[in-house]
């Protein structure tokens, strides 16, 4: 039988892409020699996209769609047609045609080597704008800065995913989905491939400067605990500069160097400065580690076992 791939892609008013879409990605389909199915993810749209979709649907057995219930954004919509999805690979991808569709099938080709997830690089392209370039680069130096993960620059969020990997996904159940940095983190078997950007083929960017911002924010705080470290190593550091610091005031006191007052009141503000800075990085740790464990994250994924589990009364010779 022919193997099956899954695509997902998440829409919230997307009524003039879809269609496009829909046409670029059979015509590239036509000649691999796999089965596919289509899963739209309606993501709250109010125009319409989500008819659209159903009518597509009429004349075509493979196309589907997952209405959510409001929009709840960009990266739960592709959790969505992740978790339904039923294909032997999944490629997820945006629908303003951004993600090239003719690059699917280098990322098929991949896939038949044996990776199990294929992920895409951005090339930096004029296309995209300067400011969106440089906010990029920057958040991605800020996560891997904040983090252990390194993120290359300019992932996105399509790629294709082989089914172990989807279905270990399956078990993160955090409010707080940040699909890059968990695909990196996952592990198993990776590879790159670049692809040119083109423009939004219709429409406008759904995220906007506030919406990006909260996203880099997600992105920091789902991984990164160096901040907090920071604090403590700063308030570790400002602890033992005291300690040098309150020898001065002292010796300056006893020789007479120093107005009345200023001696008890710089050691005070030195010493207690330092300490509170030091304790609240060692809360900021223990917090840290509240907020990893409160994620529920599996502790380990296992990418292929040959074990099977003698309860189930299966006896391997
Ligand atoms: N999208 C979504 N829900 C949202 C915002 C966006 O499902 O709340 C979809 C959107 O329809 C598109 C993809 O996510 O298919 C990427 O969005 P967009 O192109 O606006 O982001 P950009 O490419 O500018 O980062
Ligand atoms: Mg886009």
């Amino acid at each position: 039988m022919k193997q099956k791939i899954s695509f997902v892609i998440p829409v919230y008013n997307e009524e003039a892409n879809i269609p496009i879409l829909y046409r670029e990605l059979t015509s590239v389909l036509a000649e691999v020699p796999y089965s596919v199915e289509f899963i739209f993810v309606d993501d709250g749209s109010t125009d319409e996209s989500l008819s659209l979709i159903k009518q597509l649907a009429q004349s075509d057995s493979r196309l589907f769609y997952v209405e959510l219930s409001r929009n709840f954004g960009h990266q739960y919509a592709i959790k969505a047609g992740l978790d339904v999805a039923s294909g032997d690979a999944v490629i997820t991808m945006d629908c303003d045609l951004q993600h090239p569709p003719a690059i699917v099938k280098e990322l098929l080709a991949k896939w038949s080597e044996g990776f199990d997830i294929v992920y895409t690089l951005r090339k930096d392209d004029l296309k995209i704008s300067w400011f969106k370039r440089t906010t990029s680069t920057a958040f991605y130096s800020l996560l891997n800065w904040a983090s252990d993960l390194n993120l290359e620059k300019g992932t996105a969020d399509f790629r294709l995913i082989n089914r172990n990997v989807i279905n270990a996904f399956k078990e993160f159940k955090e409010s707080e989905l940040f699909l890059r940095g968990l695909v990196k983190w996952a592990g198993f078997r990776q590879a790159a491939v670049d692809y040119e950007p083109h423009q939004r083929y219709s429409g406008k960017s759904k995220y906007g400067f506030k919406k990006m911002l909260s996203f880099a924010f997600r992105g920091i705080t789902s991984f990164g605990i160096r901040p907090l470290k920071l604090v403590a190593y700063i308030g570790l550091l400002m602890f033992i500069v005291s300690l040098i610091l309150i020898p001065y005031a002292l010796i300056s006191y006893f020789l007479g160097q120093t107005v009345p007052g200023w001696t008890s009141l710089i050691i005070s503000i030195i010493f207690f400065g330092s300490l509170q800075l030091f304790m609240l990085g060692i809360i900021g740790l223990y917090i840290s580690k509240i907020a990893i464990q409160s994620k529920q994250r599996p502790q380990y994924l296992i990418r292929d076992t040959n074990y099977i589990t003698r309860s189930e009364g299966e006896i391997v010779e």
